[in-house]
């Protein structure tokens, strides 16, 4: 079997031989494509492949079309928004994500931004510790775990919401369930964002919510720009001058959060899953997958289903 991968940015070369070394091992085939400009090279590369695997590159119905002999792709990471769903099904295609690679990855990123923040952004003057701080966690998936872990290293106090995950199971990791995301935004100094972008989630993160975060609260995004409510959350930065909101999603209005300064900070680019480990699990963990899938029929990780 032929398996493409496609990177407009390219896996770390230590994940290209991981993946290459899979797929071959494996009998198939391995096809590379980095760094490509045009939509074109990606449809033309696509036409007679079997399989794919791309990182945030967009498999939209044009690329499904093209793809004549797909009969799988995976997205290595966690985030499938970029691949239509919809258009995969019809064209009989099985579209998996390669979940839980990168969550220790960018849970340690929320603890970067966190240290940052709460040090007034290295500015010289004090600042103050997360140690005692009650963090709110909004979804307790792979990454939401991983961030309450390490907070309690820190000496937080930890709760968490989920809309699916039961309260016995977040309770359970010795964390504190709380029964809404009102409440979690209520109760809580720091709250982290986690939630998966859905039709339910999208600009769900608004005036209302986020102005329910006591004195001095920090909102931090590290799941999708999409979540938030951007008008909205600019009209409660500009009325209270005691919240900060930090993102490793550069939201769309940058340069209007950028004018509260001290108060916002975005990473110049995502940078949450970009670590060697990461970039290794997710690239490997997708070759697994394709060469699962075409050994046994393995459709474990299936997203659209
Ligand atoms: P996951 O699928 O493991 O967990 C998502 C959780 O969200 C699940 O537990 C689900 O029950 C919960 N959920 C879904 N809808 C909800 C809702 N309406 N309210 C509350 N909870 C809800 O995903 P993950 O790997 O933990 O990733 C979480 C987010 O982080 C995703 O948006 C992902 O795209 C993003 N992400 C960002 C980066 C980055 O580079 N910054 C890297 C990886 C993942």
């Amino acid at each position: 079997m032929k398996v493409l991968v496609a990177t407009e940015k390219p896996f770390a070369a230590a994940a290209v031989d991981g993946i290459k070394k899979e797929i071959e091992g494996a009998g198939n085939e391995l096809v590379l494509l980095e760094k490509y400009t045009e939509k074109a090279q990606l449809l033309d590369a696509v036409k007679d492949v079997d399989a794919m695997i791309i990182r945030s590159d967009k498999a939209d119905a044009e690329v499904l079309d093209a793809a004549k002999n797909l009969k799988i792709i995976v997205r290595a990471g966690a985030g499938y928004d970029n691949i239509d769903l919809a258009a995969a099904t019809a064209h009989n295609v099985v579209a998996e994500n390669t979940p839980g690679q990168n969550s220790n990855a960018v849970a340690e990123l929320v603890f970067g931004l966190l240290v940052f923040t709460v040090r007034n952004f290295y500015n010289g003057k004090a600042g103050s510790e997360l140690k005692g701080k009650k963090l709110g966690i909004l979804a307790f998936g792979n990454v939401g775990r991983n961030v309450a872990r390490i907070a309690k290293g820190f000496g937080m106090e930890v709760a968490a919401y989920d809309a699916f995950c039961p309260a016995d199971v977040i309770e359970a990791a010795g964390v504190h369930a709380v029964k809404s995301q009102d409440e979690l935004f209520q109760t809580c100094d720091i709250v982290s964002l986690h939630i998966p972008a859905t039709p339910e989630t999208i600009k769900s993160i608004d005036y209302k919510t986020v102005n329910q975060l006591p004195k001095g609260g920090i909102l931090i995004n590290t799941a999708r720009k999409e979540v938030i409510n951007e008008p909205e959350l600019l009209k409660l930065l500009a009325e209270r001058e005691d919240l900060k909101f930090i993102t490793d999603i550069k939201p769309d209005a940058d340069a209007d959060f950028a004018k509260f300064e001290g108060r916002y900070f975005s990473t110049p680019k995502k940078m949450g899953a970009q670590t060697a480990e990461a970039n290794i699990n997710a690239g490997i963990a997708a070759a697994k997958q394709i060469n699962a899938f075409f050994a046994d029929g393995c459709t474990k990780y299936q997203v659209n289903k």
